[in-house]
């Protein structure tokens, strides 16, 4: 059973904050009662937006003594209803904590608040000639902090991995409102368990971050994009594996079929290369040398076309680039607009199974007569389904999509995968997280979190939930 936030609360949280930063009224509390999961909201009893750690601390302490619930925000963009406080309390803002503290050259590291737009350190690192890769699609919006939170992915993950792979540091202040730093700017550490990590997609559970700490890499020099259409989704799948057998290791390999190319065309309200074609793939080739790139290329278009590509399209300048790429950094908007009701599912298994995972899907959707777009990173085995509600009855589409969502985690799992990739656990999945990993990892990570938060109060109700003690 959790504290309420009283009046004194409030007044307690306008001391730490000051009044201009604690919202209350429902017109300014609204965007915080959801972020971009569909069909999921829930109303915070309080918002606070915090300037610096120190707040943090004070506003921890209060909520622990309190029992108030308090779910940590960034920028709102999460797919899993992580940033969502289903049992209200305090949402705490981390937006305004948006500074890159440090561009370190001689580390090759970045130190930056969590607030941080993830795009912003992208421009600012690339000002200087290096480059931080992880890329979620929605990097214009979301932070580093819900990034860190979330583990998140992107497109450039073939390549260069996700957000764990880049975090070396991080201060946290924990639930009690104790603060530790974990890790520095190291290369390496093996001081005992490694807790940086463990923090890494723990979506906001175990701690607050408050400082993040990420490597750099030397921003690469040479890139070519290529657009690439199949007259079949096997074909296109099957390519992915040749390429990654042949040791090439794209940058990104994306993979949309045609209902959601031409969801993005709608929206668009014009025409998308290759729309007509049943599936493409969208391949990025980077590196420091032009002529390295090229040969890539050179043998990637080769296997593509021994693989049954219709066409293989280059881009080598920014325009042409922005043409490919127009439809895929629309998808999600192309969805809402497609079918307001729908419902995201990120499924992830080892890539080679992609071919497996896409035919069963169409099966899936065949036999229950409910539309799933596909589209993801093929390269990293990751695809998004996407079941549209459209014109279905309420009870029949809720029917139908929960049947979908069992067989979809049922299929990933028996191909060795995992039911998200990137977006997370959260409030949505938390049902099925002992159906993929087993009970008893489920068993540590509770442990885990008692160990962290023993009251329960940082972000309850995400991941699993926690027995009443
Ligand atoms: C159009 C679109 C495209 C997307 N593309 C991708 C993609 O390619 N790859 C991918 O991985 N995801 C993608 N996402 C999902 C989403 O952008 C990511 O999960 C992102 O990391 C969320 O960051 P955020 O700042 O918006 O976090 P929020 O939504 O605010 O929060 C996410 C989680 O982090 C926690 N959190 C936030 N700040 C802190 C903090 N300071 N300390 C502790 N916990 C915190 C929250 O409690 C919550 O559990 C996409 C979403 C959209 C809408």
């Amino acid at each position: 059973m959790y504290g309420q936030v009283d009046a004194e609360v409030v007044g307690q949280l306008e001391a730490i904050v000051g009044k201009a930063y604690v919202l209350t009224g429902r017109e300014r509390m609204e965007p915080y009662s959801h972020d971009e999961t569909a069909g999921l909201s829930a109303w915070p009893e309080v918002v606070v937006k915090v300037a610096n750690r120190e707040q943090v601390v004070a506003i921890m302490k209060l909520a622990n003594e309190r029992r108030v619930p308090v779910t940590p925000r960034a920028g709102g963009m999460g797919l899993s209803g992580g940033a969502v406080p289903i049992y209200g309390g305090i949402v705490l803002s981390v937006e305004r904590m948006n500074r890159i503290l440090e561009i370190d050259h001689e580390n090759l590291m970045a130190v930056v608040e969590p607030g941080v737009i993830t795009g912003e350190l992208h421009r600012a690192v690339e000002a200087e000639g290096l480059f931080y890769p992880p890329d979620p699609a929605s990097q214009d919006s979301c932070c580093l902090g819900g990034n860190v939170a979330e583990g998140a992915g992107g497109p450039r993950a073939v390549k260069y991995g996700t957000t764990k792979d880049y975090v070396t540091g991080l201060e946290i202040v924990l639930p009690t409102g104790e603060v530790v730093e974990l890790g520095g700017k190291l290369v390496k550490d093996e001081a005992g368990y490694d807790l940086v990590h463990l923090v890494v997609g723990s979506e906001g559970t175990l701690g607050v971050v408050t400082k993040i700490i990420l490597r750099l890499l030397p921003l690469p020099k040479a890139r070519i994009d290529l657009l690439v259409p199949y007259d079949n989704f096997q074909s296109a799948a099957e390519t992915v594996s040749a390429i990654i057998a042949e040791c090439i290791i794209p940058t990104t390999i994306e993979f949309m079929e045609r209902d959601t190319v031409k969801a993005c065309e709608r929206l668009m309200g014009k025409e998308v290369p290759f729309s007509a074609a049943a599936a493409q793939l969208l391949i990025q080739l980077t590196g420091q040398r032009q002529e390295e790139v090229e040969a890539d290329m050179d043998r990637v278009g080769d296997l593509c076309l021994d693989h049954g590509a219709l066409d293989v399209l280059v881009a080598q300048d920014s325009a042409t680039r922005d043409r490919l790429w127009a439809a895929r950094r629309l998808i999600i908007e192309a969805l809402k607009n497609e079918s307001p009701v729908h419902h995201m599912e990120d499924l992830s298994v080892p890539r080679a199974k992609i071919p497996e995972l896409l035919g069963a899907i169409h099966a899936l959707s065949a036999r229950l007569g409910l539309r799933a777009l596909c589209f993801g990173h093929a390269g990293d085995g990751n695809v998004h389904v996407n079941l549209m509600k459209d014109n279905l009855p309420d009870q029949e589409w809720e029917e139908k999509m929960r049947a979908a969502q069992r067989e979809l985690y049922a299929l990933a799992t028996s191909l060795g995968g995992v039911i998200t990739g990137e977006h997370g656990i959260g409030a949505t999945r938390k049902g099925f997280l002992a159906q993929t990993i087993g009970e008893k990892q489920v068993e540590l990570m509770r442990g885990i979190k008692r160990v962290f938060d023993p009251n329960g109060i940082l972000n309850p109700g995400k991941i699993f939930d926690l027995p009443a003690q």
